[in-house]
């Protein structure tokens, strides 16, 4: 039925006069008519024309005005219309059956037109009005369903619920086999939330209302999670009539969401450990917890020592399972059974172990006793991951470093807390392999001075601060000065000269080493270029290169345009690469080389024998020389490091290499390393690091007897 047309009045009478009389008035009041004179007929125009209203005699041969009401009111389009019966006057037996039939209305004859026409318009509105609010409740159903919302009222005094068709479906239930009452709900409830619901009914009971999340199981098993809000409907009444009405709402999906979101914010995807930003959360509850009841926290951050290395030489995929392995057994270590996911609805599980970086676990211990057990329990962790670990074809033994500090002892809140316990790794990790650092004062002074030495080693690079001197690399048997080292230098106005060692890390930390670099090979072409002929034509000059440098981009062009701008040519060069720079990525290095030997510069492994030292990548690689590591060449004193000494001198000669013997200091120790056909000598013994000038006159000068 469209709502714009006029309203359709279907007049059924079997006097003609009657039905004419009927139609004017009805037209004259801006209605439409349709007319029919027996009951079969006003069934038939019903079908066809959907009337608003039917005006209906009740006495006609054949069907009776009831038996057509009847029968109406029997078909979904006759459900609602109003009809409106005809009945003699004081026929108030017919009046009572036009009720029963169903019929809206009775207007008794005779009729007063007039007066039909106003009854006719207000039926009509009521009528309208009607329908409004059956297509309102279909809607409100509909939009329950979609919302997965369900609705009931409760007469609390006599225990009365009426549930909406709706809440039933929520509990995957019909109304028969949801049982009566507001008890019967808890019969629905998951076990362990009924404690919890009964609460929560037993205060609405009182006329308290609750919001409130739990679960469900439904008939098949299944466990849901709803919302159910609940609230006193009847404001003001007496305890007597209290009425409360609640809506429910399935949250299911929203809580599985939750879980998820949760569980990608704070866990990591590979080892299901908690993340940083979850560690970080739980230490912040921890450290409030540890000031109310005056106990004692403490952190351990667990770093892999040369993780890189694992991932470098096995691949990323071994990497991650090695990953998996150690903090599985962190966990193990640490009694930590929490579920590794949250459970579904519940808050977050108390943590222990957690992955705050690539290699690096945290550990949050509340409650702890000594300082002493918590050193124990790290040297556990130690114990843990030391334990070989088999990834397919091979075993590998890891070890790590932990940084541990306490609250309040070290710090007095979650973020100093954790800060000391990285510190204190810093510390670890500069010292020996398989350590554990315990937090202290001195290293936070030590940090801080560091932190201001990365200003102040900016300004000292932009400024020109940092100098370069040279050790001379005496060729034993032809008794010359054949090459040197540069080695930086910082004198810094305050703190007096400051340990390359220390200041090289620190400017590889922070980048500050490409223009280091670049400042030191500039000196040095200067240097060369202003020496000149004090030089002899072949005399090199080699220069330390860090793994930062020679994975920049713009390594290659760099040294180009210094070598140029010098007027220095590339011959006069040599850098200086650890082992473990050129093997973090042989397919780079091989290119790298190549490209520097091409220009005429050559290549020497540094401090070799200390790092993964490999026959296949030294035939691999274009390298020209080997550097003899101090620490063996000193180990010669004592009878020791002859072993290595000599394998690597051999391993030089069978490549073609030259071979150069680091921080010589002895008669003994240059004798031992001659007499294995090492003649190119470095150290203390003939020469200290000196200047440009003194390098020149050394050359000149220098004969060794
Ligand atoms: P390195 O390249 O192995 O340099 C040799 C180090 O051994 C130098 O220390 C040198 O002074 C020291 N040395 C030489 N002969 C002896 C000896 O007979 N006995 C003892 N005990 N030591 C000796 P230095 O100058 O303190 O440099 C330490 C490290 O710092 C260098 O080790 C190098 O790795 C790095 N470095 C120095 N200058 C630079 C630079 O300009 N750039 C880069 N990237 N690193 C540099
Ligand atoms: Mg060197
Ligand atoms: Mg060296």
């Amino acid at each position: 039925m469209t709502a714009s047309r006029d309203p359709h009045v279907l007049v059924v009478d079997d006097d003609p006069l009657i039905r004419m009389m009927a139609v004017e008035a009805l037209r004259e009041g801006g209605l439409t008519t349709v007319e029919a004179e027996d009951g079969v007929q006003a069934l038939h125009a019903f079908d066809a024309e959907h009337p608003d209203l039917v005006l209906l005699d009740v006495l006609m041969p054949g069907l009776s005005g009831f038996e057509v009401c009847r029968r109406l009111r029997a078909t979904p389009a006759g459900e609602l219309v109003p009809i409106i019966m005809l009945t003699g006057l004081d026929d108030s037996e017919s009046v009572e059956e036009a009720f029963h039939v169903g019929a809206t209305d009775f207007i008794s004859k005779p009729i007063n037109w007039t007066l039909l026409r106003f009854r006719i318009r207000y039926v009509l509105r009521s009528a309208q009005l009607l329908k409004e609010l059956v297509r309102n409740k279909e809607s409100l159903s509909s939009a329950q369903r979609i919302a997965r919302l369900g609705s009931w009222e409760w007469s609390v005094p006599d225990d009365l619920v009426q549930r909406s068709p709706q809440y039933y479906r929520l509990f995957g239930q019909r109304a028969e086999s949801f049982g009566d009452g507001m008890g019967a709900l808890l019969d629905h409830v998951y076990g362990p939330d009924r404690a919890m619901v009964d609460a929560a009914l037993s205060g609405a009971r009182n006329g308290a209302g609750y919001q409130l999340t739990y679960r469900i199981v439904w008939p098949d098993g299944s466990v849901r999670t709803l919302l159910e809000t609940v609230e006193r409907a009847d404001e003001g009444a007496s305890a007597a009539a209290l009425l409360m009405e609640g809506s429910a709402q399935d949250i299911t999906e929203q809580v599985e969401a939750q879980r998820r979101i949760r569980q990608l914010a704070y866990f990591d995807p590979l080892t299901g450990l908690p993340n940083r930003e979850f560690f970080r959360e739980s230490l912040l509850a921890a450290a409030a917890r540890c000031l109310r009841n005056d106990s004692r926290c403490a952190v351990m951050v667990v770093d892999i020592d040369r993780f890189a290395r694992i991932n470098d030489s096995l691949g990323p995929e071994r990497g991650d399972q090695v990953l998996q392995v150690i903090g599985h057994r962190l966990r193990e270590s640490m009694g930590d059974r929490a579920p590794a996911e949250p459970a579904g609805g519940g808050g977050l599980p108390r943590l222990k172990v957690a992955r705050l970086a690539a290699d690096e676990f945290g550990i949050l211990l509340s409650d702890v006793g000594t300082v002493d057990d918590v050193l124990a329990t790290a040297h556990e962790l130690l114990h843990a991951v030391r334990a070989p670990i088999r990834v397919p074809g091979q075993e590998i033994t890891l070890s790590a470093r932990v940084g541990v500090a306490l609250m309040p002892d070290h710090a007095a809140d979650a973020d100093a807390l954790l800060k000391a316990a990285e510190t204190a790794l810093n510390r670890a990790k500069r010292v020996s392999r398989d350590q554990v650092a315990l937090f202290s004062e001195e290293m936070k002074v030590a940090a801080f001075l560091r932190f201001t030495l990365e200003g102040d080693l900016r300004r000292a690079i932009g400024e020109d601060e940092l100098q370069v001197l040279y050790q001379p690399i005496i060729d034993v048997d032809r008794r010359c000065v054949v090459k040197a080292e540069a080695l930086v230098r910082w004198p810094h106005s305050s703190r007096g000269a400051v340990p390359p060692p220390e200041f090289i890390s620190l400017a590889e930390e922070t980048g500050m080493i490409v223009p280091l670099t670049r400042v030191v090979l500039e000196r040095v072409c200067n240097d060369i270029a202003e020496l000149g002929a004090a030089l002899p034509d072949d005399f090199r000059i080699s220069i330390n290169l860090s793994g930062v440098n020679f994975m920049d981009p713009q390594l290659i062009a760099t040294v180009r345009a210094v070598l140029d701008g010098a007027g220095v040519a590339a011959a006069r060069i040599e850098f200086e690469l650890t082992e473990t720079v050129l093997m973090r990525d042989l397919d780079y290095a091989t290119t790298i080389l190549a490209q520097l030997r091409e220009m005429g510069i050559r290549v020497a492994v540094d401090d070799f024998g200390t790092g993964y030292s490999s026959l296949a990548y030294l035939r691999r690689l274009a390298v020209d020389t080997l550097k003899i590591d101090r620490s063996f060449v000193s180990e010669l004193d004592d009878g020791q490091g002859m072993a290595i000494v000599r394998a690597v001198i051999g391993l030089a000669h069978s490549l073609g290499l030259e071979v150069v013997a680091e921080g010589v200091e002895t008669t003994a120790q240059l004798d031992t390393l001659r007499s294995q056909g090492c003649h190119l000598i470095q150290g203390y013994l003939f020469a200290r690091p000196m200047t440009s000038r003194a390098l020149a006159r050394t050359v000149a000068s220098v004969v060794i007897g």
